[in-house]
């Protein structure tokens, strides 16, 4: 299976596709995580994209795409993957088509995560990860455990201002992309407000269409 998953910022992306790589044992790959990851070790990467994601900014295109084409040609990839975050404009979504065609593989579903905007705010602002485990917590509808509470980050871009501007991206840059997999037959929606658990069985639901 080679998915890719869609939402708006704080809809759950990272929160099911946790749950699903296990079960469709996939490569999950996402690619906030990967960006955060070179902002931390200092490379070249993370140095140019740490100014955009602090402000809620996409990271420009060429550094996006080289990253994720890089990464869906290892090993690990070729029994499948589900991107996560990725594409987030339509020349990502084009260089990822033609990396896909010139591979000789294609794209089995895109699954987009629906949650109307006025959700999404508290969502991101009690959002909480665990560096260690890279579990995702949310303070009022996921509560941590007590013990991991002191090691729980809270992200940079995880304020009101800059998840706001986030969703103004995703509305004018990534919401575009959706006809372009509707044109496919590969697009599937799912409705993302309930319990996590509940947005599960719907995801599987449709996974299975
Ligand atoms: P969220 O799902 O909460 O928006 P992510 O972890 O997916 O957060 O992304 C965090 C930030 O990383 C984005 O705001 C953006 O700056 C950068 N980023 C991640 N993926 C992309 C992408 N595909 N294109 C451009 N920038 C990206
Ligand atoms: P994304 O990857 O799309 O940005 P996350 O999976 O990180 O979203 O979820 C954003 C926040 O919302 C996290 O704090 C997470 O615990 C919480 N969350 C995820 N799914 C739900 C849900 N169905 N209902 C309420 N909160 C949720």
């Amino acid at each position: 299976m080679r998915m890719i998953l869609v939402g708006p910022p704080g809809a759950g992306k990272g929160t099911q596709a946790a749950r699903l790589v296990e079960r469709l044992h996939i490569t999950h790959i996402s690619s906030g995580d990967m960006l955060r990851a070179a902002v931390k070790e200092g490379t070249a990467m993370g140095q140019a994209a740490d100014g955009y994601m602090k402000a809620g900014q996409l990271v420009p295109d060429d550094v996006v795409i080289g990253m994720i084409l890089e990464r869906i040609a290892k090993p690990d990839c070729a029994n499948g993957f589900m991107l996560d975050g990725f594409p987030r404009t339509i020349p990502q979504a084009e260089a990822l088509d033609a990396a896909l065609a010139k591979a000789g593989v294609t794209l089995d579903r895109v699954l987009m995560i629906e949650v109307p905007d006025a959700l999404l705010v508290e969502r991101g602002v009690g959002r909480r990860n665990d560096p260690e485990t890279g579990k995702i917590y949310h303070l009022k509808f996921d509560p941590p455990p007590a013990e991991v509470v002191p090691r729980l980050v809270h992200r940079k871009d995880d304020t009101e201002e800059a998840i706001t501007k986030r969703l103004t991206y995703y509305h004018e840059w990534t919401a575009p992309i959706l006809p372009l997999y509707q044109a496919k037959g590969i697009l599937r929606t799912v409705d993302g407000v309930g319990t996590p658990d509940e947005v599960t069985a719907r995801v599987t639901a449709a996974l299975a269409q």
